[in-house]
Parts: structure tokens; sequence; C-alpha cells
């Protein structure tokens, strides 16, 4: 249809952090010094701020060491659906 807009089908409007993480942002992400969770400084390497890190189960943080292509975006999501919870909670 020529009037459709792609727009709806390419925007994050309903994405989270946490949603649809690709190894390309998730290098970003890596190599950023912002949390994208709660905007605090990071150390580059980490996905998340000391705080939000250890927020995480055990089992998420430790997914979070995956290779990028090995999981590392999976990962990532998973663990900034549950800090999103968290924050969100914040006021
Ligand atoms: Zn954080």
């Amino acid at each position: 249809m020529p009037g459709m807009r792609q727009a709806s089908a390419l925007s994050d409007e309903s994405a989270g952090i946490g949603a649809g993480v690709k190894a390309a942002e998730a290098l970003e992400i890596l190599g950023s010094s912002v949390c994208r969770a709660c905007g605090a400084p990071k150390d580059a390497r980490f996905a998340f701020c000391r705080e939000c890190y250890y927020a995480l189960p055990a089992e998420l943080r430790r997914n979070l060491w995956k290779p990028l292509w090995k999981g590392f975006d999976e990962a990532y999501a998973e663990a900034a659906r549950f800090l999103e919870r968290k924050v969100g909670a914040k006021p």
C-alpha cells in the first residue's frame, strides 16, 4: 500500500531498554560509560553499573559474560527487563 508508513514497524515505541538488543548495539552498550538502566556512570566492559549489576539474580549476572554473538544480547535483554521493573518502581 502506497499510503502505508513503515515507521511503526521499525520504531521501538513499545520496546523498553531490553527489547531486541542486537550484537552491534550490545557492543555499543558495553563500550559506553553510562548504564542504560539507570543512567549512572558505569565501567566500559560492564553491561550495567555496579548497582544494577549486583541487583541482578546470580544467573542473569553470569549470562552477561557470554560472548556478544553467543547469547549476550539475550542475556542483556533479560537483565534489562528485570531492571526495568525495578527502576520503574522508583519515583
Ligand atoms: Zn545502573
